[in-house]
């Protein structure tokens, strides 16, 4: 496990604040649109590739770190839209575990069923 932030961030929203507040310094003509695109075509591909390579035995491999930047990424697409990352988790959770739930036998993917 990583260490304790140096930070209080212990909280969804205390962290997508964090995220916020870096992002309008250091990018602060940035869009949701471009934040996504490079979440898109490079953060996920690189998590896949650190899946791949954990996969193969690679041991020399940061999972957390990439998994961090997809995450930072999307915290602030939120952002940007005006979405409390904590609040819409929450509420999505909740209709998520009254749903019922598949794995599709050809493609091993997760669907709620349709009422
Ligand atoms: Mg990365």
């Amino acid at each position: 496990m990583a260490k304790r932030a140096a930070k209080n961030l212990s909280t969804i929203r205390a962290m997508q604040q964090d995220i916020a507040k870096w992002a309008n310094k250091v990018f602060p003509d940035r869009t949701a649109h471009k934040t996504l695109s490079k979440l898109m075509l490079e953060e996920i591909p690189e998590v896949v590739v650190a899946l791949r390579k954990i996969k193969e035995g690679n041991k020399d491999v940061d999972l957390g770190t990439e998994i961090a930047d997809a995450f930072i990424l999307l915290f602030d697409v939120a952002y940007q839209n005006g979405i409390d990352v904590a609040d819409v988790v929450t509420e999505k959770m909740r209709i998520n575990k009254a749903r019922e739930w598949s794995v599709d036998e050809e493609t091993g993917l997760m669907n709620h069923r349709k009422k």
